[in-house]
């Protein structure tokens, strides 16, 4: 009887120890932030999220991210012959195409954001970029000719694409009208990656794709997430920071992506006006947004439109926008009147000058005191 009194103790001991175990591990596990990164679409990602409530591994999260990402690389990649979009694109005028829903999401907003900028952003300019970009990796690349750029100019054109709602298809008036998205696909995934963590019970992650990013929910700790925008001024420094709780961080720069010919850089980013890549002094835009895609796409038609037209037009659609103009010295963005509150702007640092002459000063003053000090001894 003894006995069975003390067996039963132990199992009562066993159960209690396995139930504080299960607790604990719960506990540890809502504090902490799995990371999961990797390569896609050209670029690199990383993911960070909460497992708390989620039944799915680090691991099962891993290969869900990698292969959705695998598979808009499948529909909207322009360097892999078979995507649905280069399929598209090779496919005759006149004729309407089935498309998928995602080809027809993201290529309608396309032509929407084309009509809102009067066309500066326009998703048809492949002729164009592949202008500007042919032998741009040579060491002897040099910009095209006019009669080229003219010629080029005259294959595109967003009025050329049209939509049919049911069942969906996307034709194209003339054969050499081509589609070239990738000043959305970044934020469309973003977008997608999100939502299927969702689906799987996530409740609190950031996903970074190519240096654009979303958040949803909060850190464990109960936080914002705070994520940095890039000076495109000084690389290594954050020059403000936006605390992102469902919504998304797109920036457009031509401070990363340009080839140079003669002492002159060329932006991969082409004004549609002009054939050209931009030629003002707009170094990055950044745009928050509750969607990825629209941040993504409005960051590019910005940087298009450059300081002046882009800050109105932020102004007319209530964007929250950051603008950063080619200064010496110090970085001053400007910021759309939306972006007050979102944006928080870095301190301005002593400038760099400044700094050094203090630093000099306080050699100077210390080492005038211990000559006087070696000076005094002496006399003694
Ligand atoms: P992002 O770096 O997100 O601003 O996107 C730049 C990409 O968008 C380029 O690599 C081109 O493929 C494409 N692009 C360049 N100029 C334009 C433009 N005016 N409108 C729409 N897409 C563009
Ligand atoms: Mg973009």
């Amino acid at each position: 009887m003894k006995l069975k009194t003390s067996a039963q103790n132990w199992i009562h001991a066993f159960v209690l120890c396995c139930l504080i175990g299960v607790c604990l591990s719960e506990s540890i596990r809502a504090y902490e932030v799995e990371v999961v990164s990797g390569r896609a679409m050209g670029t690199s990602y990383t993911l960070k999220f909460n497992r708390s409530g989620m039944h799915s591994s680090v691991e099962q999260i891993s290969e869900i991210v990698a292969s959705e990402l695998e598979k808009i690389e499948s529909t909207f990649s322009l360097y892999r012959p078979d995507s649905e979009l280069s399929q598209w694109n090779a496919a005759a005028a006149g004729e309407w195409i089935p498309v998928s829903k995602e080809l027809y999401f993201v290529a309608k907003y396309a032509v929407e954001l084309s009509q809102l900028t009067d066309g500066a952003f326009d998703p048809t300019l492949r002729p164009l970029i592949e202008l500007w970009q042919s032998d741009s990796l040579s060491g002897s690349w040099k910009p095209p000719s006019p009669e080229a750029i003219r010629a080029q100019m005259k294959k595109v054109g967003a009025s050329q694409i049209l939509f049919q709602v049911d069942p969906i298809a996307i034709q194209k008036k003339t054969p050499v009208v081509r589609l070239d998205l990738n000043a959305l696909v970044e934020g469309w995934a973003i977008d997608k990656i999100l939502e299927l963590l969702k689906s799987n019970g996530c409740s609190n992650a950031v996903f970074e794709l190519g240096g654009e990013q979303a958040a949803i929910g909060c850190k464990p700790d109960g936080q914002s997430w705070i994520v940095g925008i890039e000076d495109p001024q000084a690389l290594s420094r954050v020059y403000a920071t936006v605390s992102l709780s469902d919504a998304a961080l797109c920036t457009s720069g031509s401070y990363r992506q340009s080839h140079s010919y003669a002492g002159k850089y060329y932006s991969h980013i082409i004004d549609p006006r002009t054939g050209s890549p931009i030629e003002h002094d707009l170094l990055s835009v950044s745009v928050v947004h509750s969607n990825a895609m629209v941040a993504d796409g409005w960051a590019t038609a910005l940087m298009v439109l450059g300081p002046t037209e882009g800050e109105k037009l932020a102004a007319t659609y209530q964007l929250a926008a950051s603008f950063v103009q080619r200064s010496v010295g110090e970085t001053k963005p400007k910021l759309s009147t939306a972006a007050h509150g979102r944006i928080i702007t870095a301190e301005p640092h002593t400038p760099s000058r400044i700094r050094e002459l203090f630093i000099a000063c306080g050699v100077v003053v210390v080492s005038c005191f211990a000559i006087a000090i070696l000076v005094q001894q002496r006399r003694k």
